[in-house]
């Protein structure tokens, strides 16, 4: 099955491009197309097919995999003779993080172009991208399910299967506001330490291995004691991501303090020129300003 299946991959980004070169070692017919072609065109040499645009790369496909910025993007992108450029039957895994608002708009485009649509956002960063080791929170249409697997199979370690369309997103919005909390917290105990004359290391050794000890803490946390930020996930994605998160509390009456708080400070982050960094660099936001 996995050798005769075609994917057009639209987006070869950080994980759009460990993505499809998973697909490629499960050996399957990669059409990758990404806007800026020097991020697509390495793909060539690991197998894949480099298209010039998306309704090339779409043309016979049996899944449509998207794994770009926002849904704003997506939409842009997909309506561009997508959708019927695909084979009979065939299949859109959305990949990407679009929240609850964003999986709705790309599941009614889907419809309006006859395509089975599968909300399936991941987790995971740059690391569990290359090794194949994402888990992936499908939400879709039971009959096109099983279809799915040797995808998910190939880019993940693990598949949930939340129920219809939107669940996975919903999940990923849950997941992504205890991310970006922690995140928050991180950067302001880390200043907090340095303000207060503690070495933060010390506090990262402190808590290391104990129930306090989160790996991501001292992953993070060393990246902001370094203040060094090679980029797994941008600050300004994990931004947009708070945003989801707020839109979809915010749709519910539902005020949330801490989250706004932390999308305050990514926004001073973002405007300090760091967008382009890793999340971690929340930290220059909170970190004790030069006397
Ligand atoms: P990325 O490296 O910034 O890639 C973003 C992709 O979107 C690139 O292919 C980019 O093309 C494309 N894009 C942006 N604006 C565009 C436009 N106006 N028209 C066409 N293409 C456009 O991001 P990523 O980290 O791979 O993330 C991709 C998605 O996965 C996001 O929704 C993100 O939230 C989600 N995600 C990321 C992680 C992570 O750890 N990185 C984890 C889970 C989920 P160019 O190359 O031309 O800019």
């Amino acid at each position: 099955m996995a050798e005769n299946t075609k994917v057009a991959l639209l987006g070869t980004g950080i994980m759009g491009a460990a993505m499809a070169r998973n697909l490629l070692k499960a050996c399957m017919e990669v059409r990758a197309w990404n806007r800026s072609t020097e991020k697509v065109k390495p793909l060539a040499r690991d197998g894949a097919t480099v298209s010039e645009d998306p309704a090339e790369a779409a043309f016979g496909a049996d899944f449509l995999l998207t794994m770009l910025t926002d849904a704003d993007v997506i939409e842009e992108v997909v309506r561009d003779g997508v959708l019927p450029a695909l084979s009979e039957g065939a299949v859109w895994l959305q990949m990407s993080t679009v929240g609850e608002n964003g999986n709705e708009r790309l599941a009614r485009l889907a419809a309006e172009g006859g395509a089975a649509f599968v909300d399936a956002p991941v987790l995971g960063t740059k690391a569990p991208a290359e090794q194949g080791q994402l888990i992936v929170l499908a939400s879709g249409p039971e009959d096109v399910r099983s279809k799915c697997e040797a995808v998910f199979d190939a880019v993940g370690a693990k598949t949930v299967w939340l129920g219809e369309a939107g669940e996975g997103s919903r999940l990923k919005l849950v997941v992504n506001n205890w991310i970006v909390g922690l995140l928050g917290v991180l950067a302001e105990t880390v200043a907090f330490s340095r303000a207060t004359g503690v070495d933060p290391r010390k506090f990262l050794e402190t808590i290391e291995g104990g129930p306090l000890g989160l790996p991501y803490a001292q992953m993070k946390g060393a990246m902001m004691i370094e203040e060094d930020f090679p980029t797994s996930f941008s600050a300004k994605l994990a931004r947009k991501d708070a945003g989801l998160v707020l839109d979809a509390a915010g749709d519910r009456g539902l005020a949330m303090t801490l989250a706004s708080a932390v999308a305050a400070r990514f926004d001073e982050a973002i405007e300090a020129g760091h967008g382009e960094e890793d999340m971690a660099a929340i930290y220059e936001a909170a970190k004790p300003k030069q006397k």
